[in-house]
C-alpha cells in the first residue's frame, strides 16, 4: 500500500514570489509551490492536499485559522497516513503548539514546515524541507505503526516536539530549536529517530479536536525598572483571563511589597498568571529563590521549562474549553501534549 499524505498549505515564505513592484515577498498558490518541486514524484505516495481560500504570511495566522487545520485534520483523519502541514517560520511554533492540544489522542504524524527562502530561489531550503517532511509523515516501524505520533516540526537538520520548538533564527536554515527537549530525529544521510524523546501511546483513542481558544490572554515580559502604575494597568487589562508572566532566571520577580501586592490582587481577582523563563533553556524553580517563591504562594502557577508559545496557546485552549479559572490553574500543572517537564 502506497503511503497516503495530506498537505495542508497555510502559506509562509516556502510559497512566496516577490512582488515586482515592491521587491517584498508574497503568499502565492500551492500549484507553484509544486512545480518548482518536481521531485516530490519521485516519492511513491499519493498526495493529496488543501490549501488555505488565500495562503498567509504566518505572521497573519490566529485561532480560527489554527481551528481550520485541526478540522482538516479530523477530517480526514481516517483517509490517511500523515499529514504536511506548509506554514510560514515566524509562528509556526505557536500553531504548532496550539495544534498540540487541540488534537487529543494524535496518532498519526502532523509534521509542519515552511523555509527560510522560497521554493523557487536556486538556494532554496524548501524542498528539502518538504521531502523530508512527507517522509516523515509516511515513516512506519517495523509493526507498521507511524513512527512520528505527535505533532511535529521539521526543518533542515532536525524534527522537534511541535510545542517544545521555538524560532532561533530569522536567517539561518536550521531556524528553530528546542532548548530543552532533545530532537525527535537528526536528519542526515538518513533519518535518525530518537525513540526515547518521540512520544508514544499505548492505548489507541479517537481523535478528539477540540479548537474553541479563547484569545484573551497577553504576555507580561519583566524588565528591571517596571514600575507599580505600568505592572497594575497591564495587569487590569479589560476582559483578560490569563496572563503568561515572563520572569527572570528561574522564575524570580522583584520582592518589592508593590510588586507581590499587584501580582497578590490579580490572583485574587481570578487572573491566572503562568509563571515561565524569560532565559532560553532550563525553567522555573519556585523554591530556589525567594522572588519565585513569593510569586507561588500569592498564587502564580508554575511553567516549569514550559516554552512562551506553549505556554500563551495553553492558557488560550484551557480557558477555550470552558473551564473555571480555578480549574484552568489545575491542569496548567500537569504536561498535556508533552509541552513541559515537571520534576
Ligand atoms: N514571514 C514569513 C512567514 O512566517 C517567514 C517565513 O515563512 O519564513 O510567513
Amino acid at each position: 500500500m502506497k503511503p497516503r499524505i495530506l498537505i495542508i498549505y497555510t502559506g509562509g515564505t516556502i510559497g512566496m514570489i516577490e512582488n515586482q513592484a515592491t521587491g517584498a515577498l508574497e503568499p502565492f498558490d500551492f500549484d507553484h509551490l509544486m512545480d518548482n518541486v518536481p521531485k516530490v514524484k519521485m516519492l511513491d505516495y499519493l498526495i493529496d492536499n488543501i490549501q488555505f481560500e488565500h495562503p498567509i504570511d504566518s505572521s497573519d495566522m490566529n485561532p480560527q485559522q489554527w481551528c481550520e487545520i485541526a478540522r482538516h485534520i479530523e477530517r480526514n483523519y481516517e483517509e490517511y497516513d500523515g499529514f504536511v502541514v506548509l506554514h510560514g517560520t515566524d509562528t509556526m511554533a505557536y500553531t504548532a503548539s496550539a495544534l498540540s492540544f487541540m488534537l487529543e489522542n494524535l496518532h498519526k504524524p502532523v509534521i509542519i514546515t515552511g523555509s527560510q527562502l522560497p521554493i523557487g530561489e536556486v538556494r532554496t531550503d524548501g524542498e528539502e524541507n518538504l521531502i523530508t517532511a512527507l517522509q516523515i509523515a509516511a515513516d512506519r516501524d517495523d509493526n507498521g505503526r507511524p513512527i512520528v505520533q505527535e505533532v511535529a516540526i521539521l526543518f533542515e537538520n532536525y524534527l522537534w516536539r511541535g510545542n517544545r520548538a521555538t524560532k532561533m533564527s530569522a536567517d539561518n536554515f536550521n531556524a528553530f530549536k528546542s532548548n530543552n527537549y532533545p530532537s525527535l530525529a537528526k536528519i542526515g544521510l538518513g533519518i535518525h529517530y530518537n525513540p526515547d524523546a518521540l512520544m508514544s501511546h499505548r492505548a489507541k483513542r479517537p481523535l478528539q479536536v477540540r479548537c474553541k481558544m479563547d484569545p484573551k490572554v497577553m504576555f507580561v515580559d519583566l524588565f528591571p525598572g517596571i514600575d507599580e502604575a505600568t505592572l497594575t494597568h497591564l495587569l487590569a487589562t479589560p476582559g483578560i483571563r490569563g496572563v503568561v508572566l515572563k520572569t527572570y532566571g528561574a522564575g524570580n520577580g522583584p520582592t518589592k511589597p508593590w510588586f507581590i501586592k499587584a501580582i497578590s490582587e490579580a490572583c485574587e481577582r481570578g487572573l491566572v498568571i503562568l509563571n515561565v523563563t524569560q532565559c532560553v533553556n532550563g525553567g522555573v524553580h519556585s523554591k530556589r529563590y525567594a522572588g519565585a517563591n513569593m510569586l507561588e504562594e500569592v498564587g502564580v502557577v508554575s511553567g516549569h521549562d514550559i516554552t512562551s508559545e506553549a505556554a500563551i496557546t495553553k492558557l488560550m485552549y484551557l480557558f477555550g474549553v470552558g473551564l473555571s479559572a480555578e480549574e484552568v490553574k489545575e491542569y496548567l500543572i500537569y504536561p498535556l501534549a508533552g509541552e513541559m517537564t515537571v520534576l
